[in-house]
């Protein structure tokens, strides 16, 4: 599995008021926000996962998950299908095939400009193809591509292979302009994959940027379940306690913000 699995430095150390600051962050947001929460690199159930989910379902917030087919079985399934129950909180997705970095050159991508579309196609339709038989009616036709990115055929794709949107990092719609008829529903807040080493100077950084992201009226926050501690997790949990207790921000999944 190619998935970096340290804890950002800002996860071993709380600053004192930090939830006046959260407060304080929070009180910002725009009248009608909306808030929305992405989990990548989902497939593998366990402690982490299940402390995820319990989280979101004890404060009925929405969680939309990017499953990684390639990692998924029959039993992966049924296991993390026991855990979450069923619900109209989750959104299950796909994210990439198998989460390989495709590129020799430039930033990692799974569906980068150094593979043919025919490859390309290939991945994406025998990913869909896998979630949908495993998952049945749970699968939701959306498109979460590994490291946030994907190149101008890919873009393509997945427009005429039936999905509803993509959801990629605020900025890479600049980069890589999408067809009309798919939406970018992209994340603008990243809680677990932070590269600041000090951990004041990353929740300097981390306020900064949910923010930033508030002000635009859609706050977009991803999460990486395998990079946390109990830490993270007290933070996640405070942090939906507030946001399900705020009159001005509605939390949404994919289909609420379409
Ligand atoms: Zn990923």
């Amino acid at each position: 599995m190619i998935v970096k699995n340290f804890i950002s430095a800002l996860w071993n150390a709380f600053p004192a008021d930090l939830e006046q600051h959260l407060e304080h962050v929070l009180d910002t947001a725009p009248r009608d926000c909306r808030i929305f929460f992405r989990a990548d690199d989902v497939a593998v159930p366990g402690k982490a996962m299940a402390r995820m989910l319990e989280i979101f379902r004890t404060h009925e917030i929405p969680l939309c998950m990017a499953v990684v087919p390639a990692w998924l079985n029959a039993s992966r399934w049924q296991e993390l299908r026991a855990m979450a129950k069923d619900s109209s909180l989750w959104c299950w997705h796909q994210h990439g095939w198998r989460h390989h970095n495709h590129q020799t050159r430039g930033k990692k991508g799974e569906f980068g400009d150094e593979r043919t579309e025919t490859a390309k196609q290939a991945d994406i339709e025998r990913g869909r193809d896998k979630l949908s038989e495993l998952m049945g009616p749970a699968f939701q036709p959306y498109f979460t591509p590994p490291w946030n990115r994907f190149d101008q055929q890919t873009a393509a794709i997945l427009a005429r292979t039936g999905f509803h949107a993509v959801s990629r990092s605020a900025g890479e719609g600049k980069k890589v302009p999408l067809p009309p008829e798919l939406p970018d529903l992209f994340i603008n807040t990243d809680l677990h994959t932070r590269n600041e080493t000090d951990p004041a100077l990353g929740w300097d950084a981390l306020f900064a940027e949910l923010e930033e992201a508030l002000a635009t009226g859609r706050c977009g926050v991803m999460l990486h379940h395998q990079r946390t501690n109990p830490a993270a997790f007290d933070f996640l949990d405070l942090l939906l306690q507030k946001v399900a207790s705020h009159r001005r921000l509605h939390a949404v999944g994919f289909d609420g913000l379409l």
